[in-house]
C-alpha cells in the first residue's frame, strides 16, 4: 500500500537499490547456472549430503515450485528446492543448496538470530499489514496515537529485516565452508559459488534498507502532521 506525497522520495534510494539487487541476483544467477562444478553433484544430491554429514538424515530435501523460491522450513523441518537448483549440478545450484542447508545447520544448533528471527516473524507480519492503515487512521484523523502505533509496528517489521541479516551472511558462509570441506568445489569454483551467494545477500541488505526508509518517512510525516 503507498501513499504518495512529497516525502516518498524518501524511498526512492531504497527502492533504486532494491532494484539494482534484483537485478544482480538473477544475472549472477543465470551466469553461474551455464557454469558447473566438477564435482558433478545436483543441488539435491549436495544438499542429501550435507545432511547427511551432520546428523541431520531426517530432513527431507523436497521440490518446490517456482524460480528462486528455495528455502529451509523450521517448522517442518525440511528443505525445499526449487526445480532448477534441485536438479542442476551448475555452481549457482549447488551453492544455494549449500545455503539452505546452512539453515538447517543453524536450526540444529540452535543459532541464537534464527531462533530470534523466527520469534519475530509473526510480529512482523501481523504488524506490516496493519502498520499501514493504522499510521493513515492516525494521519487523517490527526490522532497521533495511531500513527505512533503505526511506526512502532513499522519499526518491528524493521527489526526482523535486520536480525535476517546476519542469519543470511552466517547461512553463506557456512554454504561456502560446506562446499570447500565436502569437496564439492575446487578452489578456483568457490569464487563463483560465492558471487551467487553475495548477490542474493544483497536483496535482503535492500529489503533492510527500504525497512529503514518505510520508518524514516513514516516519522517525517508524523512530525509535519504535528506541527
Ligand atoms: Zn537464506
Amino acid at each position: 500500500m503507498f501513499f504518495f506525497d512529497p516525502s516518498y522520495v524518501l524511498l526512492i534510494p531504497a527502492l533504486l537499490f532494491a532494484m539494482y539487487a534484483q537485478q544482480k541476483v538473477s544475472s549472477t544467477f543465470r551466469r553461474y547456472l551455464k557454469e558447473f562444478a566438477s564435482s558433478n553433484l545436483t543441488g539435491a544430491q549436495v544438499a542429501r549430503s550435507i545432511l547427511d554429514a551432520h546428523n541431520l538424515a531426517e530432513v527431507p530435501v523436497d521440490l518446490v515450485k517456482g524460480n528462486l523460491t528455495d528455502h529451509y522450513d523450521p517448522r517442518s523441518r525440511v528443505l525445499r528446492l526449487s526445480q532448477t537448483v534441485y536438479q542442476s549440478s551448475s555452481l549457482a545450484a549447488i551453492g544455494v543448496a549449500a545455503h539452505e542447508a546452512g539453515h538447517a545447520l543453524q536450526h540444529a544448533h540452535n543459532y541464537a538470530p534464527l531462533g530470534i528471527r523466527n520469534n519475530l516473524f509473526p510480529v512482523a507480519n501481523f504488524g506490516s499489514q496493519l502498520a499501514f492503515p493504522l499510521f493513515f487512521i492516525g494521519f487523517f484523523f490527526q490522532t497521533d496515537l495511531f500513527m505512533l502505533i503505526g511506526i512502532w509496528f513499522f519499526i518491528a517489521a524493521l527489526a526482523f529485516q535486520i536480525v535476517t541479516l546476519p542469519v543470511e551472511f552466517n547461512a553463506s558462509n557456512r554454504a561456502l565452508r560446506l562446499l570447500t570441506d565436502g569437496g564439492f568445489v575446487t578452489r578456483s569454483e568457490l569464487p563463483k559459488a560465492k558471487a551467487v551467494l553475495n548477490a542474493a545477500a544483497l536483496t535482503y541488505v535492500a529489503a533492510a534498507a527500504m525497512a529503514a526508509s518505510q520508518v524514516l518517512r513514516l516519522l517525517v510525516l508524523r512530525n509535519a502532521r504535528r506541527s
